[in-house]
């Protein structure tokens, strides 16, 4: 390097130094939005704020302008708005590549993506060229005094939770657990700027066709308002759990121990290795309340636990606890509430 070369260098800023605002990426299908993304949002906004920065929406699709409106009415500063066909349906690589363009002409200093399989599957693709620290399935997130990202995830298969910095490169980036963080109400009032980038990608660029779209029927219990989940205490035999869910209105959720079993479908599990979930009505049924568990749905809003041992760890997490053998219980929940009984009474 030649002296006039190392002036440069070090008058020049560094990336951390030019690093500002704080991303989410928004990530829509077809015009719905994961849920996660606006819960991104108004964590995004607490970290923003902290740190005197700008909160930035980016947003990949087609014809999404409502959902660029939307992210300003629930938080954002700024749209960053690539819209092109090319963006629909998903594909890793045309997101991958415009996500990637823009982290690197404009260096933000964190991007929060959601911990799905979108988000998943192209993170990776863009913090590995620009250099960016990526912390994955992240369930807590601040800033230190310096500015600093602190991205806590557990680790050692859930024994410790795991503080994870990225001080040499920018951005600092995460993908985030669904169902975490809570969504503040949009505020329709608010005012924001909506830029349109510059589209880097172009059909004959994609390395991958989309001929056909099988979507899998598997809800995503993250999202659900009513929950009725099934443990070891079960034994295997959901008919009691199935009907009280549709009763209900409810999806099925389980433990470890019901997905370990090969009872219910592992993209259902609650708990520390699963899911975090937070619906108004969290149904257990056999479940023993296990701290890896109750991790996963303690902030639900109303608790009902079925168990036949009266010393089982879930009752003190329940809101209404029944003390016997789920297989009599579950099915006269269900007839009162086939007859329209009001459920707080039958459980009373
Ligand atoms: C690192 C780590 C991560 C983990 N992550 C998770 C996680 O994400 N999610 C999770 O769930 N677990 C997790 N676990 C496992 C957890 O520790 C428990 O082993 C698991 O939650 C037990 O599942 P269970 O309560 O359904 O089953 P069990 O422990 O078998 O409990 C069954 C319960 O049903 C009751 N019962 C039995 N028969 C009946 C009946 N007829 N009527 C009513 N009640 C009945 C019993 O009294 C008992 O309380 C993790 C463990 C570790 C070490």
């Amino acid at each position: 390097m030649t002296d006039a070369e190392a002036g440069d260098a070090e008058s020049a800023p560094s990336e951390v130094d030019r690093a500002g605002d704080v991303w989410v990426f928004i990530e829509e299908h077809a015009g719905d939005v994961m849920s996660v993304s606006w819960e991104l949002l108004t964590e995004g906004r607490r970290l923003a704020d902290d740190l005197g920065d700008d909160l930035v929406a980016l947003v990949i699709g087609e014809d999404v302008g409502d959902v660029a409106d939307e992210a300003i009415a629930r938080g954002a500063d700024r749209v960053l708005v690539a819209d092109d066909p090319v963006f629909e349906p998903y594909r890793a690589d045309p997101y991958g590549t415009q996500f990637r363009a823009l982290v690197e002409e404009r260096i933000p200093s964190i991007v929060l993506i959601g911990g799905t399989h979108t988000g998943r599957d192209f993170a990776g693709r863009v913090a590995v060229p620009a250099h960016a620290g990526l912390t994955a399935d992240v369930t807590e997130l601040d800033v230190d005094e310096d500015g600093q990202l602190l991205a806590r995830r557990p680790a050692f298969g859930g024994d410790v939770l795991a503080t994870i910095v990225c001080p040499e490169h920018r951005p600092q980036m995460a993908t985030v657990r669904a169902g975490v963080f809570e969504t503040a109400d949009p505020e329709p009032e608010r005012e924001g700027d909506v830029e349109e980038v510059t589209v880097v990608v172009e059909e004959a660029d994609a390395l991958t066709e989309v001929r056909e779209r099988d979507v899998s029927d598997t809800a995503d219990i993250t999202d659900a308002d009513r929950i009725v989940a099934v443990g070891g205490g079960t034994e295997g035999e959901l008919g009691p759990a199935r009907a009280l869910a549709e009763a209900l209105d409810a999806e099925l959720a389980a433990s470890r121990k019901a997905v370990d079993e090969g009872w219910v479908d592992g993209a259902r599990q609650v708990g520390q290795t699963g899911k975090t979930v937070r619906p108004e009505l969290y149904v257990a049924l056999g479940v023993s309340g296990a701290v890896q568990h109750v991790e996963g749905m303690n902030d639900s809003e109303v608790v009902v636990a079925v168990n036949d041992d009266p010393n089982a760890p879930i009752f003190e997490h329940a809101d209404y606890g029944i003390v016997g053998d789920l297989f009599e219980v579950a099915p006269r929940l269900t007839t009162a509430l086939e007859g329209e009984a009001d459920p707080e009474e039958v459980l009373q």
